[in-house]
């Protein structure tokens, strides 16, 4: 992409309403656009990065054997009555009538919506599991939308829904998403820990909440250092194994949010040199939550015995826009974004210094050319701006690295590759250049 072909509004001045820096340099780097509060448009940039991330999801659901569905975003009233949800989801829930003063709702979350599909179709234990998911826009009327895109009103949500015999079997699906999440986090490079969070009425220790430490993060958690040493190799990881073992090392070290905190039972189970308190973003939250929705939504099918058995269910969500905010605050430094490469929206960002230079100009769009035809996306700053400003536009925009072409080009051949992260400068031959970026 040529960036005198490129909508990239940045701005100077981060806007005075922008509380934390990953408000800040989504508006700076011209990612997002506000609507209306808690309400916002991808531009360009934004929605690259916001696409990276989705994908990432989509294939670590796949390669657990999730189905992809895609279910409307205006659900009917009827079936958040039949769960009773209806009138608890209070103000919190978009409520619409269309013509016909049928009441409707823009959907917060799907669990009613997908039951009614599950029920539809599957009668028996002998199609059980059934796991489906989809990537779909979301709607919560919340009571302070803040912090850009991490706490909108309107936010994409991956959400996956799991149906099962009993609660033994939708055990083993609840750790399947367990470990999908470890891997899918690992992925996005961002270390998430996975905290015990609270169950409700129903119970047991089925409910974790995915957070990633930071400072600007509105849980407080407390948790066990040593789970900041946990590194599992999930590459191929096999999902039709035993993955209880995996999950269980996770769940035996002490990690919870304020709702959960309890000083006794932390002084317990961990030792005073491993206790940590930090603030965390809450980026997924998985959920066995049994036959609340399957019961009140009748969704049964006929076991082995012949008879009539209410399906166990799970819950399992990943907040996909506000991870693009959750990676800019864990990945970011005092001249703008640092963008991890798995969900960089460019992988180099291609700087020609002398556009006046037609000598110049034509060595950086041969470069521009060869890149782009070796599989590398590549943001060309071909635009008659001054080095300074070149310079502090890409960086601001994080792309993990430049190439900077001067007067050096012309007399030796040689360009300048930047590694935004490190800011460490190296010196390659314009020939060598694609097979420095293939190692
Ligand atoms: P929170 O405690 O942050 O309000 P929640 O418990 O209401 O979140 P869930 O219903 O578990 O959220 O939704 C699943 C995921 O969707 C969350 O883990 C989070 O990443 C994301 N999410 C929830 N609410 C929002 C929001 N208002 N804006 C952006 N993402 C959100
Ligand atoms: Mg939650």
């Amino acid at each position: 992409m040529r960036l005198t072909n490129y909508f990239l509004p940045v701005l100077k001045e981060s806007p005075s309403d922008a509380e934390i820096i990953s408000h800040q340099l989504m508006m700076r780097a011209g990612m997002i656009s506000q609507s209306s509060s808690g309400i916002y448009s991808w531009l360009p940039l934004g929605l690259r990065v916001l696409k990276k991330i989705e994908s990432i999801v989509r294939e670590e659901q796949d390669f657990a054997g999730v189905n992809e569905i895609l279910m409307p975003t205006i659900q009917p009233a009827e079936l958040w009555k039949e769960s009773g949800r209806y009138e608890d989801y209070g103000k919190e829930m978009l409520r619409i009538n269309d013509r016909q003063d049928r009441e409707m709702l823009y959907g917060p979350t799907n669990e009613e919506q997908v039951t009614d599909i599950f029920r539809r179709s599957i009668k028996s234990y002998k199609e059980l599991p059934q796991l489906l998911y989809h990537i779909q826009w979301k709607f919560r009327d919340e009571l302070r939308p803040r912090f850009g895109v991490m706490r909108g009103r309107e936010f994409l949500m991956k959400d996956a829904y799991s149906f099962d015999l009993d609660k033994q079997q939708s055990e083993i699906s609840y750790n399947k998403f367990f470990v999908c999440y470890l891997k899918t986090f690992q992925r996005l490079e961002l270390k998430a820990i996975p905290m015990a969070a609270e169950t409700g009425p129903i119970g047991g220790d089925l409910s974790h909440e995915f957070i990633i430490i930071s400072k600007t993060g509105e849980s407080d958690i407390y948790f066990d250092s040593k789970l900041l040493e946990q590194e599992n190799e999930l590459l191929n990881i096999d999902y039709s194994k035993d993955l209880s073992i995996l999950v269980n090392s996770y769940k035996e070290l002490y990690a919870v949010s304020d709702e959960k905190f309890n000083q006794d039972d932390f002084d317990k189970n961990v030792s005073k040199e491993s206790q940590t308190k930090s603030k965390g973003i809450e980026v997924g939250h998985i959920f066995s939550f049994g036959t609340k929705y399957s019961e009140a939504m009748k969704a049964k099918v006929l076991n082995s015995d012949g008879k009539q058995s209410t399906v166990f269910m799970g819950s399992y969500g990943i907040g996909i826009s506000r991870l693009v905010g959750a990676i800019i605050e864990s990945s970011n430094d005092e001249k703008g974004i640092v963008w991890p490469k798995s969900v960089a929206p460019y992988d180099i960002g291609l700087i020609n210094l002398k556009y006046k230079d037609n000598k110049i100009s034509s060595i950086s769009e041969d470069i521009y050319q060869k890149l782009s035809e070796s599989g590398f996306e590549v943001l060309y700053d071909d635009k008659n701006d001054n080095p300074g400003v070149k310079f502090s536009r890409m960086d601001l925009i994080g792309i993990p690295h430049q190439v900077i072409v001067g007067n050096k080009a012309l007399s030796d051949s040689i360009i300048e590759v930047k590694d935004r992260k490190s800011g460490d400068l190296t010196e390659v031959k314009i020939e060598n250049l694609t097979s420095f970026f293939k190692k």
